[in-house]
């Protein structure tokens, strides 16, 4: 704690939750040292072409919270930079910082928010799907970048004709050792497929799918509203296989609810794979003893810190999939949680 009573964050991620964290720390009047490991903030939120379930633009959001972030000069950002070691003192920790390859330093924190995010499950390991094989397989931050390019009007020699979506890839599968549903997939394939039809609209678009789970606010009718006025076609069935045929890619899978075997030719498979802790969760767990659940996403304890009384917390992804408003609201419960703690400290 400073002369003025402030004390300092390390607010660990530079993705949505950790700007929300960060900024709500900030503007209570506290120090905060908000740790990115790249050169930019904004995480998976960079990457999103359109959100759902009302099609807003995740840049302008983007945007609007680092104008937030910049009016407060109690945040420090640390880019290109990770947390290597922290030793716990009385009422905090002593963290060293490493920035690019060698350039090291230590702070000493009274609290600390983790917030690192998500990966995605490699799809190579389903070999039937050609991921990693066919350059036309893709996952689904990869067809984000697709999506984000045709909107600009680039890569327009190489429009699908046809694209097919496969949901629940890795998720709900224990020989992949991923038996939780993800929570996000439905509705991001949703989105994905629904903005292909807007942006290219002479392309078919096919999502093949287990099972919807859309539990969420507007969520229903915003999938009804892909299916019905977007005219995605969505069918229930799990594929078998994927073969190339010249540039094309044959899908051979069952149409479940029709009992009929069926073939669709794709110029593009995007896969929902399963969203895993990333490895910076998995490292910042490692460093602050956290024992997270069993997969190794953290475990958000409200109302006390994820380890009683150590003063940390979570937020975001790295605690499960979570929509782009829930990570935002789990990043202000992680700040309300400091500040509450700060509060106890005076
Ligand atoms: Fe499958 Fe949907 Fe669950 Fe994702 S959210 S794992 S696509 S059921």
């Amino acid at each position: 704690m400073n002369n003025n009573g402030a004390k300092t964050a390390l607010v660990i991620g530079g993705g949505i939750a950790g700007l929300e964290a960060a900024k709500q720390i900030g503007q209570a009047g506290h120090n905060v040292i908000l740790v990115e490991k790249e050169s930019t903030l904004g995480g998976t939120l960079r990457q999103l072409h359109s959100s759902f379930p009302r099609w807003e633009n995740p840049s302008q959001l983007l945007f609007t919270k680092m104008a937030e972030l910049g009016n407060c000069p109690m945040v420090k950002v640390e880019y290109s930079t990770v947390v290597t070691s922290s030793i716990k003192q009385d009422s905090g920790f002593l963290v060293r910082l490493k920035r690019d390859k060698n350039v090291d330093k230590e702070v000493e924190v009274d609290a600390v928010i983790i917030a690192t995010g998500f990966s995605l499950f490699d799809a190579s390991a389903y070999g039937e799907y050609g991921y990693g094989t066919y350059t036309n397989v893709l996952n689904s931050l990869e067809f984000e970048a697709k999506l984000n390019a045709w909107a600009e009007g680039q890569n327009q020699q190489e429009i699908p004709k046809t694209i097919a979506f496969f949901k629940c890839v890795g998720s709900r599968d224990r020989s992949k050792g991923h038996p939780y549903c993800s929570k996000i997939c439905c509705m991001y394939t949703a989105k994905q497929a629904g903005l292909a039809k807007d942006l290219l609209p002479d392309t078919k678009c096919y999502v093949f799918y287990m099972d919807y789970r859309a539990s969420g606010k507007e969520y229903e009718e915003f999938v009804r509203s892909v299916i019905e006025q977007k005219h995605v076609r969505y069918v229930r069935g799990r594929p078998a296989k994927v073969l190339p045929e010249g540039d094309r890619l044959v899908i051979r899978s069952e149409d479940t609810l029709m009992g009929v075997p069926i073939e669709v030719r794709a110029d593009m498979i995007v896969l929902a794979s399963a969203i895993e802790p990333s490895p910076g969760t998995r490292e910042m767990g490692r460093i602050f003893g956290l024992a997270g659940d069993g997969y190794g996403f953290l475990e958000p304890q409200y109302g006390r810190a994820a380890k009683a009384g150590e003063r940390i917390f979570v937020a975001g992804a790295c605690t499960f999939g979570v929509e782009i408003q829930g990570a935002i609201q789990q990043g202000a419960a992680a700040a309300a949680e400091v500040l509450a703690l700060f509060n106890q400290d005076v």
